[in-house]
């Protein structure tokens, strides 16, 4: 796949790169309104869903192709590029027509290659900026697919955003982050520029800034972020957007580190952590051999494998155990549910041989 910048002239090769702007345009005051304060704090590129894929009908679907009219005014008046979602061949020609600098593809296109390919088609010999989101499925190869689509038309500007991967089981994040993901796409495609989109991870304002922190720590080149003049009265994603002051503080906040410094430190600190990881397995490896154990006993006392009771007594005790270490609540229920279902998976095969 071949690449050049996504970078447009006037933005300057250095991270953060930063789109912000409201999850939906939803009324001219309301995009006008954001825009002069973006641009007042000096971002470059906004953002604005016009048509928004709702998971269930009679949600705000979206103002449509007005919204666009209002979006090139802002570009007009504050000189800040603008960008949005497109899911049909419909809203690339409906965006281009506006004059929209960078499109996105957001998660639930991704995962589709039909709509990815129709897209793609639409672009063919069109020279601007892509970016793609993941699939909302934890699902590599469809993301990177979703790029190579673009890529086969002749789009050499891509770039990818990582949002966050859909789960049944929602606990602190609305998208849970799953960065082994786009850190093994980065492992694959090195030139491709990622951005995080910490809004739509964290589902929350709080989690903005320290995941916006995390996808600096881990290298990534941008960070797109929700921001509204008015978040709490958003007509779509109220609890995930911030203020553009708040936005400003986020960015204000962040410790840009660089790559490669230090690496000896780095190095030695790796080499301690590999042998706690070991430590670590070594210890699971034994706690499930006595689990084991405790299985044959079931057996022969013909016992059921899970005693309710039991189990919260571990969840209780350890819980605050691990508080008091420092470590989150939820984290440490994630660790003793996974260990208590590999567990009772061996005691499992054990009882039913
Ligand atoms: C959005 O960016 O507003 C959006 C709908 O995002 P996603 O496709 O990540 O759900
Ligand atoms: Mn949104």
């Amino acid at each position: 796949m071949k690449l050049e910048s996504i970078l447009l002239p006037g933005i300057e090769d250095k991270r953060p790169m930063v789109i912000a702007g409201p999850c939906s345009a939803e009324t001219e005051e309301q995009v006008m309104n954001t825009a002069r304060q973006l641009a007042a704090d000096g971002v470059k590129i906004m953002r604005a869903g016009i048509w928004k894929p709702r998971t269930k009908p009679g949600g705000f679907e979206g103002v449509g192709s007005e919204g666009l009219a209002w979006l090139k005014k802002a570009r007009q008046e504050t000189g800040m590029y603008i960008s949005t979602e497109v899911a049909t061949q419909k809203h690339v020609y409906e965006a281009l027509k506006y004059g929209v600098d960078i499109l996105w593809i957001g998660a639930r296109t991704t995962a589709n290659p039909f709509a990815v390919q129709e897209i793609a088609e639409a672009l063919e010999g069109v020279d601007i900026p892509v970016l793609v989101k993941n699939p909302v499925n934890p699902d590599l190869e469809l993301w990177i697919g979703a790029l190579e689509r673009l890529s086969n038309v002749g789009l050499t500007r891509l770039g990818a955003i990582h949002r966050g991967f859909s789960s049944y089981d929602k606990k602190i994040y609305r998208n849970l982050p799953q960065w082994h993901i786009p850190i093994e796409l980065k492992r694959r495609m090195p030139d491709l520029p990622i951005l995080c989109d910490p809004s739509h991870i964290g589902g929350k304002r709080d989690l903005i800034q320290p995941l916006s922190q995390q996808a600096m720590d881990l290298n990534y080149d941008g960070l797109i972020i929700e921001t509204h003049c008015d978040p709490e009265n958003a007509w779509s994603d109220a609890a995930q957007q911030v203020t553009p002051s708040r936005l400003k503080e986020i960015l204000d906040s962040l410790v840009i580190r660089e790559e490669g410094q230090s690496t000896e430190d780095l190095s030695a600190l790796r080499r301690q952590i590999d042998e706690v990881d070991n430590q670590l397995l070594e210890l699971l490896a034994k706690r499930m051999r006595i689990s084991r154990e405790i299985g044959t006993f079931k057996k022969e006392h013909n016992m059921t494998v899970v005693q309710t009771d039991r189990y919260d007594e571990i969840l209780n005790n350890r819980i605050p155990q691990a508080k008091s270490l420092d470590i989150s609540p939820e984290f440490m229920r994630i660790i003793l549910e996974a260990i208590h279902e590999e567990s009772v998976r061996q005691q499992v095969v054990i009882l039913n041989k």
